[in-house]
């Protein structure tokens, strides 16, 4: 049987591996099963979708930087018939910044990312002054800024850009939900649908998100990934500041400029899981405020315009994406647990996950660290940069 791949959701993940499967092996039978077109609740489409070659993981730094090439001829590699999506990639860096005690690790990650040869400057109090007048350096003991490779984009035009080239590649999209599967010893056979229809498979992936732990579960299979609440809010501030990274502060909270605003979030204390996705309004007064206009004093006169929510896909082993099959169903492969960093590593993560089904093997990039089985061999990968 020539290979018939049932995609479970069709995110700028899904729709990334039906891309890379199409492009690769245009006679690959690819079917994306979505169960909402309008990605309403998708994280796909409540990211924000920001891109970094500051991680403390090796294959994570790699990672980025295939990824921001990607990014950088996505017009021209996504175009169809001449019309050339626009993802509108801004590179205009991550400032991470380290309070009195986080000089060391900071200085460790640096060591990393460097080795893996990505551009980034460490700055000390004076520098920072001198680079951002408008950041508070009180308290501060170092900087770490991406000079190249680190930025923003528009994740939903990512998104839609990766379906639409896939679907001209010959994916095809299907509308249903999926709830259950049909297994034969070590193999998964069938797809099995809520309306009752049923797709026969020579391979299924779990691209499914936030959601991806249930339906791991249809197959009995345990992934530690659960679905985390992230609000993010929309600022306004009459001060002009230029220029403006996606800053990191040390007290947990992330800032970026968006068009003539600001988005902002952090990560809040009580992380539980599947909450609704209403924003957490009350958090803006009570704690992100505050931390603003501590570190920015113009912030003091900064205005909440709006807030949306949206879940992170969080892997809470280690952090880090889980892809390949789980060795107990050999063609059930998993691209799952991003844990916030999943947008960026997309384009990257589409194309190794197309390489194991059609070559059963890495290709481009060895993404052999992020495979299941060092979950279910308990050596996990800790990321230690995870943002919001
Ligand atoms: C607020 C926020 C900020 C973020 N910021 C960043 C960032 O700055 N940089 C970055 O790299 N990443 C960021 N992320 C993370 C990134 O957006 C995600 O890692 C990425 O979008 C995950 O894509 P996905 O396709 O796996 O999941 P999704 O986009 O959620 O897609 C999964 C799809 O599966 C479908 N589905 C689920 N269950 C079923 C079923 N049973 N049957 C059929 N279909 C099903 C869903 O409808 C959904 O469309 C952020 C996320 C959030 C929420």
């Amino acid at each position: 049987m020539s290979n018939q791949v049932v995609v479970i959701g069709g995110g700028v993940m899904g729709s990334s591996l039906a891309y890379w499967l199409t492009r690769l092996e245009p006679s690959a039978g690819v079917t994306v099963v979505e169960r909402d077109p309008s990605y309403q609740h998708a994280s796909s489409a409540l990211s924000a979708a920001s891109i970094r070659q500051q991680f403390s993981t090796p294959v994570n730094v790699l990672v980025s930087q295939a990824s921001i090439a990607f990014l950088r001829n996505a017009a021209v590699e996504l175009s169809v018939d001449g019309d050339e999506p626009d993802i509108m990639l801004r590179e205009v860096g991550y400032l991470y910044l380290a309070g009195a005690g986080g000089a060391a690790a900071l200085r460790e990650a640096h060591a990393v990312q460097r080795a893996c040869g990505a551009d980034i400057a460490l700055l000390d109090r004076a520098d920072l002054k001198r680079r951002f007048g408008w950041l508070n350096t009180a308290g501060l003991s170092l900087g770490s800024l991406g000079l190249s490779g680190e930025g923003w984009f528009d994740g939903y035009a990512l998104l839609m850009a990766f379906a639409r080239k896939a679907r001209r590649q010959g994916a095809r999209y299907v509308n249903a939900e999926v709830c259950g599967f049909a297994v034969e010893g070590t193999r998964v056979t069938e797809v099995i649908a809520a309306d009752g229809s049923r797709l026969a498979c020579t391979h299924v992936v779990n691209a499914a998100g936030p959601w991806a732990r249930r339906i791991a579960a249809m197959a009995a299979v345990d992934l530690p990934v659960f679905a985390r609440r992230r609000t993010v809010y929309v600022i306004s501030c009459p001060t002009p500041m230029t220029p403006f990274p996606l800053l990191i502060d040390p007290s947990g909270f992330w800032i970026r400029p968006e068009g003539a605003k600001f988005i902002a979030g952090f990560s809040p204390a009580d992380d539980l899981d599947d909450q609704p996705l209403e924003p957490d309004y009350d958090s803006f007064e009570s704690h992100l405020w505050p931390a603003l206009a501590q570190r920015i004093p113009a912030f003091e006169e900064a205005k909440l315009e709006r807030a949306w929510a949206g879940y992170f896909e969080m892997n809470t082993v280690d952090h880090n994406a889980i892809l390949g099959p789980h060795p107990s169903l050999e063609n059930f492969l998993f691209m799952n647990g991003f844990s916030g960093h999943g947008m960026q590593q997309a384009p990257v993560v589409g194309r190794a996950v197309a390489e194991l089904i059609l070559l059963g093997r890495f290709e481009t990039l060895d993404l052999s660290d992020l495979l299941f089985t060092r979950i279910t061999e308990n050596r996990p990968l800790r990321e230690a940069n995870v943002i919001g």
